[in-house]
């Protein structure tokens, strides 16, 4: 035990504690955390030297696995030639490159794009964008609309627009103004937009955010494309601005480069993150029409978006960034896609009509499903269904009693029917 103990201390995990604050973390409640040392492809390596497949790509970024060569290889080559420079007042290969990558890909009304450094700064900027966009116009519009479980990140915009804030009592009363709508599940299509035209009639609404047709952090909850289509379509004929969070739904994972792209209306404003930089540096980007950039642009430098980051399209980010789409759009990858969504949805029928498998789903190589038992049994069934499919060499993330996969488009076939196994296991285990 003693000896343990020591071992312990002296691993990563052991030191980790001294003085590390994890994210999301009640760290009197939490177990040690597992230190990873290596990661390739689909899989983390951790120090004690045992494998684990990455089931959702770290959090929805790594899509085209972990350390790509080609990836590496580029940053490495931009490294040796320009590391940083400010990017106000100055501009460079790399983000000129980027952007008329993500232009060719966008959906068509998308026209300038703004640099940021993580997701909730790119949904903060696409908030201050449509705040500012009225504010510019003379236009008496102050009131954000979302979704009621809504997720767009941990800065106080965003907080604020997120309807998943059970965690964020301290800050509610320094929010700012929000009224939501549920989101459109097919069935409650008409009750939704009467209420959204009630809405609409009774305050000054600026912008509506949502997440096109993928809540990840509501538990990988979807809504109905229709139904989506006739709310940013009565948005824009009340000169609502539509700003998609794409931050996790971007680059390839619905099956389509965006989500946005399965709905008719497209968004004035779009928020893109996570796999953006194919899972190895952070930054983000809040794409806009011509139309929201000319409001700002003025012989009245007041009515600029006066919004920046010290690390502001980084060189190397918007390298990584960009050997990512080149990646994406190409055909390898592109076979990937298919080939994982097929393997999904023969899985999908697999589980269909299964006692325990609840709100079956899939969109592009997302699948997920609630696991339908008596929860109470088993004390905390998120912490449970983590441990069992760790132990079995599989990294998910359930959430509550939702499991969901959502791996690398690179994950192989073998790889990917581990993952399935190890979800048939516990649906006999629980
Ligand atoms: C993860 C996420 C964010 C926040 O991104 P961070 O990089 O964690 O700040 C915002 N919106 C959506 C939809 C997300 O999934």
């Amino acid at each position: 035990m003693q000896e343990e103990n020591n071992f312990r201390g002296n691993s990563l995990s052991g030191r980790d504690k001294a003085h590390l604050w994890h994210p999301l973390t009640q760290h009197k409640l939490s177990p040690d955390l597992l230190a990873i040392v290596k990661a390739k492809g689909a899989i983390l390596y951790d120090e004690g030297g045992k494998e684990y497949i990455d089931g959702i790509a770290s959090w929805y970024t790594s899509m085209y696995g972990h350390c790509h060569p080609y990836i590496i290889d580029k940053i490495t080559l931009q490294m040796q030639q320009l590391d940083h420079v400010i990017f106000s007042g100055f501009t460079h290969e790399p983000a000129v490159k980027l952007s008329e990558a993500l232009i060719r890909i966008l959906p068509g009304n998308q026209q300038k794009l703004f640099f940021s450094d993580n997701g909730s700064t790119a949904t903060e900027v696409g908030i201050k964008m449509a705040l500012q966009y009225h504010y510019n116009r003379g236009n008496d519009r102050k009131v954000m609309l979302a979704f009621e479980e809504g997720f767009h990140g941990d800065t106080f915009g965003a907080m604020s627009v997120s309807g998943l804030s059970v965690y964020n009592g301290a800050f509610e009363d320094h929010f700012i103004e929000v009224t939501r709508i549920p989101v459109p599940t097919g069935k409650n299509n008409e009750d939704v937009i009467k209420s959204l035209k009630d809405k609409i009639a009774g305050s000054n609404i600026a912008g509506f955010i949502y997440e096109p047709l993928v809540q990840g952090a509501a538990a990988m909850k979807m809504h109905d494309p229709a139904g989506l289509d006739e709310i940013l379509k009565l948005c824009k004929e009340n000169e609502i601005l539509c700003i998609a969070d794409e931050v996790m739904t971007g680059f390839g994972k619905t099956g389509k480069n965006f989500a946005s792209e399965y709905i008719p209306t497209k968004p004035d404003i779009i928020c893109l993150s996570k796999a953006l930089t194919a899972g190895v540096l952070p930054m983000a980007v809040t794409s806009c029409t011509q139309e929201i950039y000319d409001a700002f642009y003025s012989d009245d430098i007041s009515k600029g978006l006066f919004h920046g980051h010290t690390y502001t399209a980084n060189p190397l980010a918007c390298t990584a960034a960009l050997s990512g789409i080149e990646l994406l759009i190409s055909e390898e990858i592109q076979q990937d896609v298919q080939r994982v969504m097929n393997l999904q949805a023969t899985f999908l029928k697999k589980l269909k009509g299964h006692q325990k498998v609840k709100n079956l789903r899939q969109l592009g190589v997302i699948l997920a499903f609630e696991l339908d038992v008596h929860m109470e049994r088993y004390g905390n069934m998120r912490d449970r269904l983590f441990k069992f499919f760790m132990e079995r060499g599989v990294f998910l993330r359930p959430l509550g009693n939702t499991i969901y996969i959502l791996p690398p488009f690179v994950i192989t076939n073998d790889q990917l029917a581990k993952i399935h196994d190890s979800i048939e296991e516990a649906l006999q285990e629980f």
